[in-house]
């Protein structure tokens, strides 16, 4: 016996919300980290990024640290012989209501989702300190079952304990997102459904259903596993969801 029928985990950035990085954590971090070091702004932002991709791929270190955003920051300004003063966990919590927003109907699509023998679970590998905030300030939190962060069960999206007990308390686990390492690679080597919302779909593939435009979807060398469905527009989801339930 399950719990449910259906654990749906969803994304969160890039797939129902836009959080307050780009719009003001980077330049604020990196306008400061330009006035100490006189480095370009390119350059700080290639190392911020560099830094974190080498966290996450190092099996050997802490999933948690690898998307500190504060440590990461601090990391990369004693690299660069300067102490940054801007803090990403303040700035986040600052500007989460005036820097944020939901993407394409996210709390009418959530609203449609939930039904009794449904779980709707945030799986996100922002850390909760950073993610809470942002979905609180839009009125998320309550549309959700669980929010699943990587500071929840020590791990990534990679890893099968970041999910915790949540697929086996469900006939069927799905995934929603955007990214196709994170939510389309990983969740498929757990044996979840793969339901991803690309940045961006070839236009041929637009009037197709969302399992055929998984079916044809051009991947890449690099994309060795197929999603179960590719999705044009969050409201695509819930009869998607019903049909794959049927
Ligand atoms: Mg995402």
């Amino acid at each position: 016996m399950t719990d449910f029928e259906t654990v749906i985990f969803i994304d969160l950035d890039g797939t129902i919300m836009i959080n307050p990085f780009e719009r003001v954590v980077w330049p604020v971090v990196i306008g400061e980290l330009v006035a100490q070091s006189g480095q370009s702004a390119d350059a700080i932002y290639d190392m911020i990024a560099a830094e974190n991709r080498a966290r996450q791929d190092d099996d050997a270190g802490d999933p948690v640290l690898s998307m500190d955003w504060d440590d990461i920051t601090a990391t990369v300004a004693q690299r660069l012989g300067v102490r940054l003063t801007a803090n990403v966990t303040d700035l986040v919590r600052t500007h989460a209501a005036s820097h944020s927003s939901v993407m394409d109907h996210a709390p009418e699509v959530l609203r449609d989702l939930r039904a009794p023998g449904r779980a709707l679970v945030v799986a996100t590998k922002g850390l909760a300190k950073y993610q809470v905030p942002v979905l609180d300030a839009l009125g998320l939190t309550s549309l959700f079952d669980a929010v699943l962060t990587p500071d929840t069960h020590g791990g990534l999206k990679k890893h099968r304990r970041f999910f915790g007990d949540w697929p086996q308390r469900a006939r069927r686990a799905l995934m929603v997102g955007d990214r196709y390492d994170d939510d389309v690679l990983y969740p498929g080597r757990h044996g979840f459904l793969l339901l991803w919302k690309p940045e961006a779909l070839p236009p041929d593939l637009l009037p197709l259903d969302p399992l055929e435009r998984a079916r044809r979807y051009p991947y890449a060398t690099d994309q060795p596993l197929p999603a179960t469905a590719i999705l044009a527009s969050l409201r695509e989801l819930p009869a998607l969801v019903t049909r794959l339930e049927g």
